[in-house]
């Protein structure tokens, strides 16, 4: 009973939480401020009253429409709610009401962000990855006096080293890429950064896990996008989006993942 009501609290939170990524989703790439002023329909400019501003209950009750001017509210508003609060959820079945929990929350917000900026403008903003450097900080400086479960291990450079190992590798492959290929837009600097901390937040495995997660959803849904003739060879699909979907599915199945993956080299050898 307890886990339920616990359930539909976080479930709740991510629902709060997705509909401020929604205004930074807006606002970031506008470098408009995400704290003032208070949200107004992008329409017509009225202000949004307290009951414009639930999470997916306005939307369903205003019937996706702007109470003022009638304008169609996009789908994508209770959608990126939804999918906040979904994403939450999973987190909280996979690591209980933990500091755990809190640590990849945080990050998966921030991701959040990342996953639709890049997916519309291409860039992933600076403010972004420091603000999830920070909160990497923060969560390896708690792990040296509450060792956290997250790394794997017990050793303080651990997360450290995974930012090294994220950042670099993905530095060096743009690098060659480039000079490869000469051309700039291979691999963005913005994708090599948030590389960064998401190295703080996972460790030096699960980042090498995710790195490779990141490539082979991105080269999975790359080529059914060119064979569905929905992009075409030379379009540039950015990699922001996979790198998220790589870290998430890294965070929730990643301890599995690689026993599994030891254990089949023990069977081998
Ligand atoms: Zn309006």
């Amino acid at each position: 009973m307890i886990e339920i009501i616990l359930s539909s609290y976080v479930f709740i939170l991510g629902l709060i939480v997705g509909s401020f990524l929604n205004v930074c989703i807006y606002r970031i790439p506008r470098k408009e401020s995400i704290i003032k002023p208070p949200s107004a329909c992008t329409t017509c400019g009225v202000r949004l009253k307290m009951i414009d501003l639930i999470p997916v209950f306005s939307y369903i009750f205003l019937k996706g429409k702007c109470r003022f001017c009638k304008e169609k509210v996009s789908i994508k508003y209770p959608c990126i709610e939804i999918l906040t609060g979904v994403i939450y959820l999973l987190l909280f079945y996979r690591f209980g009401l933990t500091t755990e929990l809190l640590a990849t929350a945080f990050l998966m917000s921030i991701l959040v962000i990342v996953f639709f900026i890049d997916l519309k403008h291409f860039i992933i903003p600076n403010e972004l990855v420091l603000a999830a450097i920070v909160g990497g900080i923060v969560t390896m400086i708690y792990n040296l006096f509450y060792p956290i479960q997250l790394y794997g291990d017990s050793i303080w450079w651990n997360p450290l080293m995974g930012m090294f190992v994220g950042f670099g590798f993905l530095f060096v492959v743009s690098l060659i890429v480039t000079l490869l290929y000469k051309t700039e837009d291979a691999m963005g600097m913005g994708d090599v950064k948030i590389f960064a901390p998401i190295g703080l937040f996972l460790g030096w495995r699960m980042t090498l896990l995710a790195l490779f997660s990141s490539f082979f959803i991105g080269a999975v849904i790359s080529v059914i996008l060119v064979v569905l003739r929905i992009k075409k060879r030379q379009d540039t699909i950015p990699f922001g989006p996979f790198i998220v979907a790589g870290t998430f599915i890294t965070m929730m199945y990643g301890k599995h993942i690689l026993s599994w993956y030891e254990g089949l080299f023990h069977s081998v050898f």
